[in-house]
């Protein structure tokens, strides 16, 4: 059976008593008690001893209510506190208590054991899973910084000896094309080419690293706002394959302004890029479901093969050749990497040869002041 060790904080040494008998009966734990009257024993103990929980009276000789409880957080991180309240009266002390970092609240008239050991052992589940929760979300930020850090060795040390290569087969093709044959060209030709790519590469990984680690805080973004400038960036592509976009009136979404502008950017500039013969046809639609808006982009491309339809959210996946259709295969991972950090979800339906539609969910934030 599972061993409890308890500090009881109860200047009734009668009620005390009371709790310790019961405990003794109980069958689900064996409870280890130690009982002090007073809140400065109380820290002394500790100071000196672990206890996987307290059972602490709102009212003591040296110290009473809520200033109580938050003089006594610097002593008990991480140890489950019950309050103890005398009569059902003491309500509202104790609700504040609990918003303050109690863990439950008994009052002692009329309690039972069942119930004291029931909120015992339930307090110390609680913060055993939030002990966990918050290892599991450092873990997380560590391993993010981790991804940063090691993107941006990687990049800084990559790209130094490929500035060195780079500049060097330039000025070989600068002083010596024309003056070898005509393989020679060619191969300095694709060794050029093969140092942009892998420059695009590096940049694409060092970006793809710092999504969700920007300075900039979530705020209410207005997506006509985020539409307009993606949509402003893709000028040129959107002038050069003739394609009409149309979108419905867009919401105010939570989300950090320039990851939208990237998000909407991505998927409608990928709208206009993976099309054949006739020009881009792109319609942006706005759902809301609930407590969620839908977002849907659609086009009339090429589409593609339901079966990739998971894989091309994936970093550097890519369902064409570099000469069909340039790019790195960053930009979904990127996209769904911002969708997901806000708690959405992204996906695609697609039917190969007749266009493709994104769709992804943001939650609706309540529209405030
Ligand atoms: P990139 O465009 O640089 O290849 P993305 O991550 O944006 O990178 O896209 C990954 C792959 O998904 C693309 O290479 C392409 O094969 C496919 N894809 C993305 N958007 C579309 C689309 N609208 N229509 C058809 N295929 C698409």
């Amino acid at each position: 059976m599972q061993t409890i060790k308890l500090l009881i904080i109860e200047d009734s040494s009668a009620d005390a008593d009371l709790i310790r008998d019961f405990l003794k009966e109980s069958s689900s734990a064996i409870f280890s008690i130690t009982h002090v009257s007073r809140f400065n024993e109380a820290v002394e103990m500790l100071q000196k001893d672990f206890f996987d929980a307290i059972l602490m009276d709102m009212t003591l000789p040296d110290a009473q209510g809520l200033s109580m409880m938050e003089r006594f957080k610097e002593y008990t991180y991480g140890v489950p506190i019950i309050i103890l309240t005398g009569t059902f009266d003491d309500n509202a002390l104790a609700i504040e208590a609990l918003h303050r970092g109690a863990s439950d609240y008994l009052v002692k008239e009329g309690i039972e054991e069942r119930a004291i050991s029931r909120s015992i052992r339930y307090a110390i589940e609680r913060k055993k899973g939030e002990v966990e929760l918050q290892r599991a979300m450092d873990e997380l930020a560590r391993s993010n910084t981790d991804l940063e850090q090691f993107a941006s060795m990687v990049s800084h040390d990559l790209k130094a000896p490929l500035r060195n290569i780079g500049g060097f087969v330039r000025l070989l093709q600068r002083d010596y094309q024309g003056k070898m044959d005509k393989t020679a060209d060619e191969y300095i030709s694709y060794t050029v080419e093969g140092i942009d790519k892998l420059n695009n590469l590096i940049d694409d990984l060092l970006h793809y690293a710092r999504v969700g680690r920007s300075e900039e805080s979530m705020a209410p973004i207005h997506c006509e706002v985020v539409f307009n400038e993606a949509v402003g960036n893709l000028k040129a592509a959107i002038h050069e394959t003739g394609a009409t976009i149309t979108h419905d009136l867009l919401p105010t979404l939570m989300g950090r302004q320039s990851e939208m502008v990237q998000l909407f950017q991505n998927l409608i500039g990928n709208a206009i890029k993976y099309y054949d013969k006739k020009p881009p046809v792109v319609h942006i639609a706005s759902e809301q479901t609930g407590k969620e808006w839908r977002i849907t982009v659609s086009d009339n491309g090429i589409g593609m093969d339901p079966k990739y339809i998971d894989q091309i959210f994936l970093p550097f996946k890519r369902l064409h050749t570099y000469q069909a259709y340039p790019g790195t295969g960053i930009g979904l991972a990127i996209c769904r990497k911002i969708v997901e950090g806000y708690g959405g979800r992204i996906w695609v339906e697609s039917v190969l040869g007749q266009g493709s539609t994104f769709y992804f969910t943001l939650s609706a934030q309540e529209q405030k002041g």
